[in-house]
């Protein structure tokens, strides 16, 4: 089973990242902690200048 950090969208390799679950089961997988506390912290993933960096194919979907 492949897992996408819930924040970056980067796959997680099986056996690393981190899983959360919410308390209304919602799960949630996070590649570092880093991503986990961005996550928490309500940031939206495309504002994040980090999470940009790795995801150079997001222009292309720019409207
Ligand atoms: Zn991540």
């Amino acid at each position: 089973m492949r897992m996408k950090c819930s924040f970056c969208k980067k796959e997680i390799p099986k056996g690393t990242g981190k899983m959360f679950v919410k308390a209304d089961g919602t799960l949630f997988y996070f590649c570092s902690s880093k991503c986990q506390n961005n996550w928490k912290l309500k940031r939206d993933s495309k504002k994040v200048n980090w999470v940009r960096k790795k995801q150079p194919e997001e222009k292309k979907s720019k409207k």
